[in-house]
């Protein structure tokens, strides 16, 4: 990455039709590194005017870019893919510097969303339609996918490299031209890609960047050009790019919130399933869409489960993401840090028994970052808003419960299905959860069940708002549309007009 690159990024630019766009310092916000509470970058917060540009850009660039074999298109695909293996470090160094997680984190994110290039590299294949000779009196009958048009992403802070990633690798592979409008609480690192997609010999306006919050993801809902809306975000914000995006008439796919449980079973084992707990919960300060925020304890293993995680609760390295050796970094924003606290606060209101409190922890050189420990609730009761809400900081809430059934229950009368996991080492109580949980991702025995690229990332209920689910196939599905062909070449013996419904002769 060379310093122009670097310098740019001090003040986030939009990227429109393979240039930087500053539209000057006004109308611009702070980005910080929430490790040390420090002004890192200001960004433009792109207006009705800079969406309309980008548009313009994609709209301008897509009859080429549509016709250009998907061969070509996968070959400039290869080239990002090394380019971003190559730049890997300087991804998630930004990532750290703008989210704060740990940077062995950062680069476990960049490796997902490079597993998102790698399978859209395969585009040829992936489009390949399917093909009947002869359906009846010399015709033959053919299917197609062909790209949308414009095609617009919106996406959350909590994975500024792998979400985006999940969305716009397959769109343009897939022959649309695309608009992302990344956080804007960390934005820089959608700069690095679109100026990585050029070196690949992307050309100019098939990918482009508007920078900005609310303001901008309305002029793209309103735009007429953009054709289909890919968001991952809370549920509020989901529900309302969801239900304006479609009654614009665009093809939507919006993943919102999550509130994930690990039922834990009699028979697990129990060090493993601490182990489990402590990664998901606690790693990226609980700031992800599949953190596991809940714990369903069967039985009476919940006392010896809870004075282990206590313990490894109280015991976490908390720190600088960018220091090594370092469990959880910050969260976001101070503002953030007072939403958690306060849900902290209710807990203990409601009657949740706090076994470790993570508010108010110091770190030494630090004291300016956002840091907020480890939290650890017991005997959380489903009326509580700790366990309704999304909380999405380090907060793990027990629920003690009997029975498998029970666990169920719970899980399936929650709002959000993003994932659930089940801890055991019965195979029938295995195949039972895998079937009767209402989540779009199970684990079972897998803590952060994230489908891999060729499968597909999507929960279910008010986790996920649409038809299909993020990348694999489904993606493919939701960046075209599809075709049917139906052929024939006549002799030249006239036939006469048909007025029957056509059947198979
Ligand atoms: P957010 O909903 O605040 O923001 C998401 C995007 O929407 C951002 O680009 C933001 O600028 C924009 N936005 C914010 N408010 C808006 C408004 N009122 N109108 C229009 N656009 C608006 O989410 P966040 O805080 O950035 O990210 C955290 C949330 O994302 C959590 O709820 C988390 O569960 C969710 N998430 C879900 C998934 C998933 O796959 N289901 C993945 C990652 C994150």
């Amino acid at each position: 990455m060379n310093d122009a690159i670097e310098h740019r990024i001090s003040h986030v630019p939009h990227y429109i039709a393979g240039r930087c766009v500053l539209p000057g310092e006004r109308d611009t916000v702070e980005v910080h590194d929430p490790a040390t509470g420090e002004v890192v970058a200001r960004v433009s917060l792109g207006t009705e005017e800079d969406v309309a540009q980008a548009v313009a850009a994609a709209q301008a660039a897509l009859p080429q870019w549509a016709e250009t074999a998907p061969l070509k298109r996968a070959r400039i695909l290869f080239r990002f893919k090394d380019l971003v293996e190559q730049n890997m470090k300087t991804l998630a160094q930004t990532i750290t510097r703008e989210h704060g997680k740990t940077l062995p984190d950062a680069m476990g994110e960049v490796t997902r969303g490079l597993e998102v290039i790698e399978f859209a590299c395969g585009i040829p294949h992936l489009l390949k339609g399917q093909y009947t000779d002869q359906v009846g009196g010399g015709i033959d009958n053919w299917s197609m996918r062909q790209p949308l048009g414009v095609v617009a992403g919106i996406t959350p802070f909590n994975f500024p490299v792998m979400v985006p990633m999940w969305m716009y690798p397959l769109a343009i592979a897939c022959g649309n031209t695309f608009v992302l409008k990344p956080s804007e609480r960390d934005p820089s690192a959608s700069i690095i890609a679109a100026e990585l997609l050029q070196q690949a010999g992307l050309p100019d306006g098939v990918f482009n960047v508007v920078q900005g919050g609310k303001g901008a993801v309305d002029a793209l809902l309103r735009h007429p050009d953009v054709k289909a809306v890919s968001f991952v975000g809370s549920t509020p914000v989901a529900t309302h790019v969801y239900g304006e995006g479609t009654r614009q008439g665009k093809r939507v796919q919006a993943l919102g919130g999550a509130k994930n449980h690990l039922v834990v079973m009699p028979d697990a084992d129990l060090e493993q399933v601490t182990d489990a707990l402590v990664g998901a919960a606690y790693g990226s300060a609980g700031e992800r869409c599949m953190a596991i925020s809940v714990a369903v304890v069967v039985g009476d293993v919940a006392d010896a489960l809870v004075e282990r995680l206590a313990a490894r609760a109280s015991e976490l390295k908390v720190g600088d993401g960018a220091a090594p050796g370092i469990e959880m970094g910050p969260v976001i924003s101070a503002a953030h840090r007072a939403r958690i606290e306060g849900y902290i606060e209710s807990g203990v209101r409601e009657g949740a028994v706090l076994r470790v409190d993570g508010r108010g922890l110091r770190v030494p050189g630090r004291e300016r970052g956002y840091f907020i420990g480890a939290s650890l609730f017991d005997h959380v009761r489903p009326h509580m808003a700790i366990y309704r809400e999304e909380i999405f900081g380090p907060v793990l809430c027990v629920v003690r419960v009997a029975s498998l059934g029970e666990a169920l229950e719970l899980v399936n009368t929650h709002e959000y299905g993003n994932g659930a996991v089940c801890f055991t080492q019965d195979g029938h109580t295995a195949r039972e959860f895998s079937r009767r949980v209402e989540a779009g991702m199970v684990g079972i025995n897998v803590p952060i069940p994230v489908p891999m690229a060729w499968h597909a990332f999507g929960g279910w209920k008010r986790s996920l708002f649409g038809d299909m689910h993020a990348y694999g196939e489904e993606g493919v599905r939701f960046y075209t549309r599809y075709k049917s062909v139906m052929q024939r070449w006549p002799d030249t013996v006239a036939r006469g007009a048909e007025f029957v419904m056509p059947t198979a002769k």
